[in-house]
């Protein structure tokens, strides 16, 4: 069997096609969906990121602002700042990217970004409603991992999903996702015994690690749907998933390439919640 590949990228342009749509007639209703981001600091990973999100939000006709901080600033500048656009009207996106520096508490940055305009789902409040099955922002991965796998067409509800890895930004919220989709979720960790008999009986695999080509094709059921969130730098600069692509696609059903895939897919979904973010906020207003 050869998988077919699922480009996060191409569906990104077809949802990017529909969001500036969607911008363009709140416009025209004197709603201008906006998104600030905050960096804090120079890392080259960050800058990079936040050069996606700034071209996605420019093309999907958001207004945008990026805040470049000093690394040298301090815990209280920085929630002063998100206060200040907490209470600004133009913009109901706020995103303050991460890692900050250790002097910060990230907890608390987290914290201090009202719900209704944390796109990216990580304020306890929207995870909570995740987990309680209320309306919520939810963070970007993970919504995006559904969407491409809605608009592949398959089928979630009544399969086994194995999310390997649970971080806060990834692992446990898909998983919660995928319960929602009526899948039967087992999630994996560090600390999992027998991975590989427990992956390969999924029939979704999510695999969330950072350990390049961990997920070896013998890891995978014959069909399965594969998305390989990682992104891993190798030492000749090429970057790398998680997942051993050229096995894991004579195996699987489906497979998310890297780069191309999941990473795209978390850009679109940043653009998507500040919509519905500008949309939530402005409808409690009328
Ligand atoms: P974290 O480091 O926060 O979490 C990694 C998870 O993997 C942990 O739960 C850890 O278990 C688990 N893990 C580590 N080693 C193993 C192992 N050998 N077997 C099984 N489980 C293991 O990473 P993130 O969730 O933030 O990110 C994961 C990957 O996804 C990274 O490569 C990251 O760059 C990428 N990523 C990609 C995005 C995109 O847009 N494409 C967005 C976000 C992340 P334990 O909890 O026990 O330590």
């Amino acid at each position: 069997m050869t998988a077919k590949i699922i480009s996060g990228k191409e569906i990104s342009r077809q949802k990017r096609s529909e969001l500036a749509l969607e911008v363009k007639a709140l416009k025209e209703e004197g709603i201008h969906p906006g998104l600030a981001i905050i960096l804090v600091g120079d890392s080259p990973a960050s800058l990079s990121y936040i050069k996606g999100k700034q071209k996605a939000a420019e093309e999907i006709g958001l207004h945008f602002k990026l805040e470049h901080f000093s690394e040298t600033i301090s815990e209280e500048f920085l929630l002063n700042t998100i206060d200040q656009y907490n209470r600004n009207n133009h913009f109901h996106g706020i995103l303050v990217q991460l890692p900050l520096p250790s002097h910060i508490n990230e907890t608390a940055v987290i914290d201090r970004i009202i719900p209704e305009k944390d796109v990216d789902g990580f304020h306890p409040i929207n995870v909570g409603k995740l987990v309680t099955g209320q309306d919520s922002l939810v963070s970007c991965t993970p919504a995006g991992i559904i969407e491409m796998l809605k608009i592949e067409g398959i089928q979630m509800a009544g399969k086994h999903a194995v999310v390997v890895g649970r971080s806060n930004i990834v692992g446990k919220p898909v998983a919660q996702l995928l319960l929602k989709e009526n899948a039967t979720v087992t999630c994996c960790h560090s600390k999992t015994s027998n991975l590989s008999e427990i992956t390969k009986q999924a029939d979704i695999l999510i695999v969330a690690i950072g350990r390049a080509n961990l997920i070896k094709g013998s890891d995978i059921k014959e069909g399965a749907a594969v998305i390989d969130v990682g992104m891993n730098r190798l030492e000749s600069g090429k970057l790398t998933g998680d997942v051993m692509f050229e096995e894991a696609k004579e195996i699987a059903g489906y497979l998310t390439p890297v780069p191309g895939g999941v990473g795209p897919m978390t850009i679109t979904m940043l653009a998507d919640n500040t919509v519905k973010a500008a949309k939530s906020i402005v409808k409690a207003k009328a």
